[in-house]
């Protein structure tokens, strides 16, 4: 039986001030009961049929000086990822015309730095940027910590988004990183926003967490006001040589059930079922879109993880009836379009 305050409830206004006992509540619900509210939630904002595409290259890899534990790029761990420089513009744009030919409408650019360093690397970002948007994608980075002027730059350039992720709840985080602090994260969001970029910043599960954790992050995330235009899921990507090769596999259901209270407390954001998706079976990827997720990552690598090929991605989508969005979607589409 559908509890009527489930529907009324979906057409909430926006809130930042979600507590943790209305946060639990949620997840915990009957999964029928999670994932009828997310839905909708997920089509008063979104088109409930669109997914939209997005590609991650790996501009510079290895070698980072931050010691978070779920990474095989940073220098703390004997890890098969090896160090490479910066790719050059033409390998960067050869590779987002790539992407936009296989339908990406994002281009995401990573960098294993901690923080940005200023002088040749920035300004060829800078260049990179200008190139995706010349393709007519929106373009994102993830560069570590930025300052106010960097990340006006970066505004300046035309970047649309920056990511940032918390990875988890305040409380566990010092069990994953030690090497920059929680309020060193929020205060690079902060300059993200103040530059007028968008926010891409969401979190991991499978660490080792308990749910509570789980509601902790949630609560950072949905407290940040606006909320972030983007808010990427990620299941851990267990890797040898990281701290948390070893970590038990989490439950599908989990990132199920994160995935819908992430779409109902922050209603008109992209949901995106980031790293871990060779992990579930095509069914669980249909149940996160149902849950509300409408963003996936594709292409057979996710920085220096595998992630399941374009044509697998359009296959799925195809058998579900779903299709790729032609163009980029960080903004709320009006029910009287949700398809
Ligand atoms: S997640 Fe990012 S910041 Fe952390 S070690 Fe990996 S590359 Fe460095």
């Amino acid at each position: 039986m559908i509890d009527s305050k489930l529907v009324t409830a979906a057409t909430n206004a926006l809130r930042h001030d979600w507590t943790i006992a209305e946060i639990e509540a949620i997840y915990t619900a009957a999964v029928p009961d999670l994932v009828f509210r997310a839905q909708l939630v997920h089509r008063d904002h979104h088109r409930a049929t669109e997914v939209q595409g997005c590609m991650l290259l790996s501009i510079k890899t290895g070698g980072c000086p931050e010691d978070c534990a779920y990474c095989p790029q940073s220098a703390h761990y004997k890890t098969t990822v090896s160090r490479s420089d910066l790719v050059s513009i033409a390998e960067l744009t050869s590779a987002a015309e790539q992407a936009r030919a296989q339908g990406a409408t994002r281009f995401c650019m990573g960098a294993a730095w901690r923080d940005v360093p200023d002088g040749p690397a920035f300004t060829q970002v800078l260049t990179m940027v200008r190139v995706v948007r010349g393709l007519g994608m929106e373009a994102c980075c993830t560069l570590g910590m930025l300052t106010q002027e960097q990340a006006n730059a970066l505004a300046d350039a035309g970047l649309t988004a920056y990511n940032h992720n918390l990875d988890t709840s305040p409380e566990f985080y010092r069990s994953i990183i030690t090497t920059r602090t929680y309020t060193e994260r929020l205060e690079t969001l902060a300059r993200v926003r103040q530059a007028g970029v968008t926010v891409c910043c969401g979190g991991i599960i499978g660490m080792g967490e308990d749910r509570r954790v789980r509601y902790g992050l949630l609560q950072q995330l949905s407290s940040l006001a606006p909320h972030p235009e983007s808010v990427p899921i990620n299941l851990l990507v267990r890797v040898e040589g990281t701290p948390l090769a070893d970590m038990k596999p989490e439950d599908p259901f989990e990132l199920v059930r994160t995935i819908a209270t992430a779409r109902i407390l922050m209603p008109a954001s992209m949901v995106r079922l980031s790293a871990g998706r060779m992990g579930l079976t095509d069914e669980a990827q249909a149940l996160c879109f149902l849950a509300g997720a409408n963003s996936v990552f594709m292409g057979d690598r996710l920085l220096t993880t595998p992630n399941p090929g374009a044509s697998h991605d359009e296959q799925l989508l195809d058998r579900l009836g779903m299709r790729l969005t032609v163009s980029g979607s960080d903004r709320t589409v009006p029910a009287h379009v949700a398809g």
